[in-house]
């Protein structure tokens, strides 16, 4: 039973785990977090940004939506939490960088090849898989595939070039940018092997994340 897994983890956490964490999460509480960097990851239960890179409290604010999804930016008075938390982790936590994690077997990028009823159960994850289409389209235009799966693969590092794309349209990270004090990235995270490629924006590839130089 999935309740009293968790139960028992929160216990054992509170025992091992804690004690070593206490101090740093005491100082948080005080002086407020200072993250340097915004996540951004799909929901899919299968993804552990933690757990795979090893952060600690403090060190990521991370949104997570369906397919690790950037709407483009977009003023009016509807509720835009992914935007909120882009805005919030710029403009208040002013954080220095911005991950955009794709991931495979990613549920979103393949449902974008399926029918998805017009019922009221799904009416906005129909709207927010719109988001997909371009990479979708930039897949089927570029490539002929040996199998569906080679094709959803590519569908979900070409989602990971539009969504860097969609965070250009917010104004504070293109203005910081610019300025050269925040930088974007898109990581590319295989769950199989745990391992994790880069985007290589000059040309336009991605790469082992072990060879990604700082500059
Ligand atoms: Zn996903």
């Amino acid at each position: 039973m999935i309740l009293k897994e968790l139960i028992k983890g929160n216990e054992k956490f509170r025992e091992v785990d804690f004690p070593a964490l206490e101090d740093e999460l005491k100082d948080l509480v005080e002086y407020g977090q200072k993250p340097e960097l915004l996540f951004i990851s799909c929901s899919d239960s299968r993804i552990t940004p933690d757990l795979v890179l090893g952060s600690k409290p403090g060190d990521m604010f991370i949104l997570r939506n369906v397919g690790n999804f950037v709407p483009p930016y977009k003023h009016d008075e509807d509720f835009h939490g992914s935007a909120a938390a882009i805005e919030y982790a710029v403009a208040v936590l002013k954080v220095k960088h911005i991950i955009v994690c794709g991931h495979s077997y990613c549920g979103a990028c393949q449902s974008l090849y399926e029918d998805i009823p017009d019922t009221k159960s799904l009416i906005h994850v129909k709207t927010w898989l719109k988001l997909g289409e371009k990479a979708k389209q930039k897949t089927l235009k570029n490539k002929k595939f040996n199998t569906k799966e080679e094709m959803y693969r590519e569908t979900e590092k070409n989602s990971i070039r539009f969504q860097l794309e969609n965070l250009l349209t917010y104004p504070d990270v293109n203005k910081l940018l610019n300025t050269k004090e925040l930088k974007i990235h898109g990581w590319y995270y295989d769950i199989k092997s745990a391992k994790i490629d880069y985007y290589d924006s000059q040309d336009d590839t991605f790469k082992p994340l072990s060879e990604y130089t700082y500059e």
